[in-house]
């Protein structure tokens, strides 16, 4: 297979992570008989430096025309004092809207090798977790009509709205069956339908859809305060959690930190077509740029998920995450997972030996 990847690596620790991400996704084309090429495109705060502005026209027709992105992260205190519109993440939000990406899915798991860096008790993490969650990126309360006013009876009033369509609902519906059907074939819809129309919405039209499209896949309904509940109380019971927007953002920041560590969770935002944009969650980590100390390993993830998500290669993925496994398992670290007893690499030596294990 050949594929066409642009990068973007960023700024801060992005470009050290990205490295170490596309030697291994070389690696894994020379074993796998697979031909990738990569396309270097500024975005972020060097974009800002080298033209003056976030997001290049030339970065977002290259990303269009590629077979997939890979991002590193943006942004820094160099550019803190730029207003909104001319920020490192204006970069970010520009380019997700010109590539129409409306899903966001977040893997949260727990490497078995990394129990302990879980805040929560060792017998609700010793087997593992995995929480894929799937938010919808575009729509809901974040993009709805908002106001302010003021008036004798009220005072001071702020509203915002949240606001859903069938078609928003299916099309991120289709993308959680999709990644379903790859694994458990179950999805937890999440919603608040016992206060919120837009939520009893949002319930009506998973089933209808997933029972038309997926009827292999089992949908299991639970209710947003009960769901932030249960991550914490029986993570494992998840696999597929699939939400809207705000309830997504929230819930998985909650996922992301029941498995400890930052610098190993990595994210897809997909549209309509296969060609998506991979990222690690974390930022740009100015404070450990240029230091080789960063963790590859979220952008690595990354990077098998665009293999996976975006290419169908199931077992270059595998290949990786196997990788990433038994490099734990030799007792290598990067500092932000260093335990007793571990041999702490730094961010290339880390890239490095990956590799070696594809
Ligand atoms: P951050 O995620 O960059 O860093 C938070 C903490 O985690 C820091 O102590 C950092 O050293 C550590 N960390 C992050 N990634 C790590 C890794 N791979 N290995 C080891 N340690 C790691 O968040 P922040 O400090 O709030 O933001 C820094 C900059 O990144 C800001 O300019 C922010 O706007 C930007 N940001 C960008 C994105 C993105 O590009 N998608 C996302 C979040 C923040």
């Amino acid at each position: 297979m050949n594929r066409h990847i642009a990068v973007l690596a960023g700024d801060g620790i992005g470009p050290e992570i990205t490295e170490g991400a596309v030697q291994v996704l070389q690696r894994t084309a020379e074993k796998f008989g697979h031909t990738f090429t990569f396309e270097p495109l500024a975005m972020g705060g060097c974009a800002i430096d080298a033209c003056g502005e976030p997001l290049p026209a030339h970065t977002v027709e290259r990303c269009l025309a590629s077979d997939s992105v890979l991002l590193g992260a943006v942004g820094g205190p160099k550019w803190d004092g730029l207003s909104g519109d001319k920020r490192p993440e204006a970069g970010l939000l520009g380019i997700r809207k010109a590539m129409g990406l409306y899903s966001n899915v977040r893997p949260a798991k727990l490497w078995k090798a990394l129990a302990d860096a879980s805040p929560l008790k060792r017998n609700l993490v010793e087997n593992g977790i995995e929480i894929i969650v799937v938010r919808e990126l575009t729509g809901g309360i974040y993009f709805g009509k908002r106001g302010t006013f003021t008036d004798d009876a009220m005072g001071e009033t702020a509203w915002d709205t949240e606001q859903y369509s069938v078609a928003e609902i299916e099309r991120i519906t289709r993308i959680a069956c999709e990644l379903a059907r790859g694994r458990s074939k179950r999805v937890v819809s999440v919603d608040k339908a016992n206060v919120l129309e837009s939520s009893r919405l949002w319930r009506r039209t998973v089933h209808t859809y997933a029972q038309t499209h997926y009827p292999d896949v089992t949908i299991t309904d639970m209710l947003v305060d009960n769901a932030a509940m249960q991550i914490v109380k029986n993570p494992a019971q998840f696999d597929v959690l699939l939400t809207s927007n705000m309830f997504g953002d929230i819930l998985s920041d909650e996922a992301a930190q029941v498995t400890g560590s930052i610098g190993m969770l990595a994210s897809s935002s997909l549209g309509d077509t296969p060609c998506g944009l991979y990222e690690p969650i974390h930022g740009s980590a100015p404070d450990i740029a240029g230091r080789d100390i960063a963790n590859p390993i979220a952008t690595i993830l990354a990077a098998a998920m665009m293999l996976r998500d975006s290419f169908g290669l199931i077992a270059e993925y595998a290949a990786i995450e196997r990788a990433i496994e038994e490099t734990l398992a030799e007792g290598w670290r990067t500092a932000d997972i260093m335990s007793d007893g571990m041999r702490l690499i730094g961010c290339r030596e880390m890239a490095r030996r990956i590799a070696e294990h594809i």
